[in-house]
């Protein structure tokens, strides 16, 4: 039997980190068992659905690497689909027509709570034979009323359900259109989905899909639900928290393996390994390591697996990542310099692409004013006489390569006699526009000789005009 998972998100928001976690273990599930892994959308609430959401899901798993093998399904597109399963559980008796009113019911749940007994409904249009005239019914699974549904879970374990106390639930609104507990038994079996993945708010719905497949004469499929994901403070992670959506981690600059890594461990772990390659993870992983009970989420960890992954990986995979963060800047990526070249001098120095980002727009994009207090110690007139050296020197050198540059710079300190850093931190300034970057030589060279020496101009003429 080949190994289908699925993930199966309502396109209501954006997509949320418990959802991309439970996206990459049902993803990690079917790569581990050489398996296939579909994308359905559950679209069918069609108030809260909407297309923006949707494709804030397709971005979501794209930028996170979790490619699918089918899909993305949409439920909207099989309304046929779940009509046919509907009449054919109508046919075979599974279903039935209530034309309760929702006062009847209001009235029913009133009498059940006044007893202390649990609110369900009664199964009272079980028998009926005739409509009622002017109401459009709901259409309700007949549930086992006898007898248990055991849910054998492949992270909790053996849970059971009385059949009583599942009551016979809407499959079919008074419109016609399914619901999900339905929708849900209808895809897990046509895709022949063989481990359904979740999260654990699921748990009360399985005996009820269970039940309904059994109707159909269908073997469900295994069962495995994820614990809860919480805030550092231990209550339901929310936005309190800090970022819940996927695509803000990107925006906040960290890397999509720093993020899967994290969100790994949320719930699952192997000894104490923290770092963890992709091809690790899909070797290593099994469902039943999945802890029971919920996980905090940890920022600082996250962080510093972001560093981490950030000083670790190619420069080609962190500039990948970074080229967005600097079309956000308004610069052009593929303009000079090599953007892995600015990775490469710059990872020691940045936890996030965001920090790396603002730190290397000045390779890019010219600049017309300075760091006020590194201007105001470092372009001063007796600087001047020292950017001009430098103009001259550096606009004189054959090759530009970090090794000449270099040599420059120290010349000119010493034909000067003027120490190395009342040289390279005016020029630094002048170069970059602040006081902070790589070594001199480094930051020249990615800067390249024209800007460079543009920039010192710049920089001598701000000075002089500064003198009168
Ligand atoms: N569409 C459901 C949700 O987003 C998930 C359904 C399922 O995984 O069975 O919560």
């Amino acid at each position: 039997m080949k190994v289908r998972t699925r993930f199966a998100p309502s396109p209501t928001g954006y997509l949320h980190i418990g959802g991309a976690r439970t996206a990459l273990f049902s993803w990690l599930y079917a790569r581990k068992h050489g398996g296939d892994f579909v994308l359905r959308i559950e679209d069918t609430d069609l108030a809260r659905s909407n297309a923006e959401s949707v494709n804030a899901i397709l971005e979501g798993m794209n930028w996170l690497g979790l490619e699918y093998d089918e899909g993305p399904f949409y439920q909207t597109q099989r309304f046929d689909r779940y009509k046919e399963v509907i009449q054919q559980l109508l046919d075979t008796g599974h279903a039935y027509y209530c034309y309760c009113t929702k006062e009847e019911l209001d009235v029913m749940r009133d009498q059940q709570m006044a007893i202390k007994a649990k609110p369900r409904y009664d199964g009272r249009c079980r028998l009926r034979t005739e409509p009622r005239e002017g109401v459009s019914p709901v259409i309700r699974f007949r549930n086992p009323t006898e007898g248990i549904t055991v849910v054998d879970d492949m992270v909790r374990g053996r849970v059971t359900f009385q059949n009583t106390e599942l009551d016979d639930l809407i499959i079919a609104r008074s419109d016609g259109t399914p619901t999900y507990n339905l929708t849900v038994v209808v895809d897990d079996w046509d895709m022949q989905i063989t481990h359904v993945i979740r999260g654990d708010d699921h748990l009360n719905n399985t005996p009820r899909q269970i039940n309904i497949l059994k109707a159909l004469g269908v073997e469900p499929p295994r069962y495995a639900h994820l614990p809860m994901i919480l805030g550092p403070d231990g209550t339901k992670l929310s936005k309190r928290h800090g970022a819940v959506s996927v695509m803000q981690y990107r925006d906040d600059g960290y890397l999509p393996q720093a993020l899967l890594n994290y969100l790994v461990r949320l719930g699952w772990s192997h000894g104490d390994q923290e770092i963890f390659s992709l091809d690790e993870l899909i070797e290593l992983f099994d469902i039943a390591d999945v802890n029971h009970s919920a996980s905090a989420i940890n920022p600082e960890k996250l962080l510093w697996l972001n560093q981490h992954y950030i000083k670790t990986q190619t420069p080609d995979y962190v500039a990948r990542q970074l080229s967005w963060h600097m079309g956000q800047r308004d610069v052009d990526p593929s303009t000079p310099p090599p953007l892995r070249d600015v990775v490469e001098v710059l990872r020691d120095r940045a936890k996030t692409l965001v920090e790396m980002a603002d730190q290397s727009v000045y390779f890019f994009k010219d600049f017309d004013v300075y760091d006020e207090k590194a201007a105001q110690k470092n372009l001063t007139p007796d600087a001047l006489p020292v950017l001009q050296a430098l103009h001259a020197a550096l606009g004189a050198l054959g090759e530009w390569t970090p090794e000449q540059v270099h040599e420059s710079v120290t010349g000119v300190s010493e034909r000067l006699q003027v120490k190395l850093g009342k040289v390279a931190q005016p020029l630094r300034v002048a170069v970059t526009g602040g006081s902070v970057s790589p070594s001199i030589d480094q930051t020249l060279t990615l800067i390249g000789r024209e800007r460079t020496l543009s920039r010192i101009q710049q920089a001598a003429e701000w000075i002089a005009s500064k003198k009168v």
